[in-house]
């Protein structure tokens, strides 16, 4: 048993905050929350970690995320590319270059940063070609995630394959589902890189299976347009017809809907990720038409992402959450509409329950698992500190202040440093790593 000191802000159905609380961890689960003083007296055998001014959330939930492909050339792909360079001329043939060693290697550092910056659980948006490295890569860490495998049926595409022989792949990534931290989920790439037959046949295996389906939908406008060439429709009203969107359904992105496809998304219980960094980086236009305001004002289903790190770059749930907090008041130009504690929720609880997790994490509650993050609020940023913590925390903070991080009981983030592996005696590697992947692919 261990107790878990500081201003406890608990996400549950009333929103709690407890000053000077703790959360009581029975092995891999919260078994207490309260105040300090009473939980301590109850339990005096428990270890003691931290202290009154420490603020103590639920994990963050970060809802795509791309662990392979983009780490090990970090911040390299230029900003200033024509919309699809980035894509096409660079990521793609990296992806098809990675090794496992690269896939483990490029794993390992995202949710390194990942868990520093008090990301506890992440949603993988697709393994380049080896997903059980990128489970070892967890395990190593000791992250929460949902594992996937990129799949797609297009002609000559890295790691592409026949519609069966990607649902091959799908249920070889789904074996890898252990019942503890590793989860997976059936993971295409994209509607404009995936037949109607693989669609139809994704969304029956990951609703026989009870597991989410998720692939990328509509990030810039270009990829509406090559879609209605196509079909003659939207591509979520095309989608729909084919009968494979329901609540198991996790868009990555749903920047460009039509009012008809986010009708659909709502009627159908789909849910969407917003990864804000992405978009701006890209110049994709979400501050032009941010539908994701509209989800979240109609009840829908919603988290947020990070992306890749040549796509907002910075793995840190905070900053992606004051940058939604900002949009909204911006597009609108109507600053009540939704604030840091819309903007929290989204993080935590709200995420969660757009990815089907709610049950396990996102709020701070007895019974569910032991995900926390410390932020040290000894920090000069927190001085003074205000009355409002969450306004504090999304307006004047970032990862930066996580000093603890638990995953299911166990402490994988101690004073700032990642328990599970030496990130220096990566470096390294990974900087040999990324230089022979460029050069393999043929880039720069
Ligand atoms: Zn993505």
């Amino acid at each position: 048993m261990k107790l878990i000191r500081g201003s406890i802000i608990t996400m549950d159905s009333e929103r709690r905050v407890i000053d000077d609380g703790a959360v009581l961890i029975d092995d891999s689960v919260i078994a207490g929350v309260g105040y300090f003083n009473e939980l301590r007296e109850a339990h005096p055998e428990a270890a003691v970690s931290g202290s009154a001014t420490d603020l103590v959330l639920p994990g963050y939930v970060n809802g795509h995320q791309h662990l392979t492909g983009d780490r090990l050339i970090q911040s390299s792909i230029p900003d200033d590319l024509p919309p699809g360079d980035a894509i096409f001329k660079w990521a793609v043939p990296i992806h098809a270059e990675h090794t496992g060693d690269d896939d483990e290697l490029s794993a390992t550092l995202t949710l390194a940063e990942s868990l520093r910056n008090g990301i506890t659980s992440t949603f993988e948006a697709g393994t380049v070609a080896h997903p059980e490295r990128v489970v070892a890569a967890a395990n190593r860490v000791g992250a929460r995630l949902t594992v996937g495998s990129w799949g797609w049926d297009v002609e000559d595409g890295p790691f592409a394959g026949s519609p069966d022989e990607v649902l091959d792949r799908q249920r070889q990534a789904l074996s890898l589902r252990d019942g503890k931290l590793i989860n997976a989920w059936v993971t295409l790439v994209g509607h404009d890189l995936m037949s109607d037959e693989l669609f139809v046949g994704a969304s029956e295996l990951a609703r026989s299976e009870n597991v989410g389906l998720t692939f990328h939908l509509s990030p810039s406008t270009s990829d509406t347009e090559a879609y209605k060439q196509r079909t003659g429709l939207a591509p979520l009203v095309h989608l729909d017809r084919l009968g494979g969107i329901g609540p198991h359904v996790k868009i990555g992105h749903g920047v460009h809907l039509d009012d008809e496809e986010l009708r659909i998304v709502l009627d159908r219980g789909a849910g969407v990720i917003a990864c804000p960094w992405a978009y701006l980086r890209l110049g994709q236009g979400t501050s032009q038409s941010f539908r994701h305001l509209d989800l979240w004002l109609a009840g829908g289903a919603l988290a947020l992402g990070c992306d890749a790190e040549n796509a907002g770059d910075m793995v840190d749930g905070i900053r992606t959450a004051a940058l939604f907090a900002g949009l909204a008041k911006d597009t609108t130009m109507d600053p009540t509409i939704f604030g840091a504690h819309d903007a929290l929720e989204l993080l935590t609880i709200r995420g969660a329950v757009a990815l089907g997790v709610d049950d396990m994490v996102g709020s701070i509650e007895v019974g569910k698992q032991a995900d926390l993050v410390v932020h040290d609020r000894t920090r000069v940023e927190w001085i003074p500190r205000s009355d409002d913590p969450v306004l504090q925390l999304v307006w004047g903070s970032d990862g930066r202040s996580v000093r603890d991080v638990y995953v299911a009981g166990t402490q994988v983030v101690a004073d700032s440093t990642v328990v599970g592996v030496d990130v220096a005696d990566l470096a390294a590697q990974a900087q040999a790593a990324g230089a022979s992947l460029r050069s393999r692919a043929g880039i720069g």
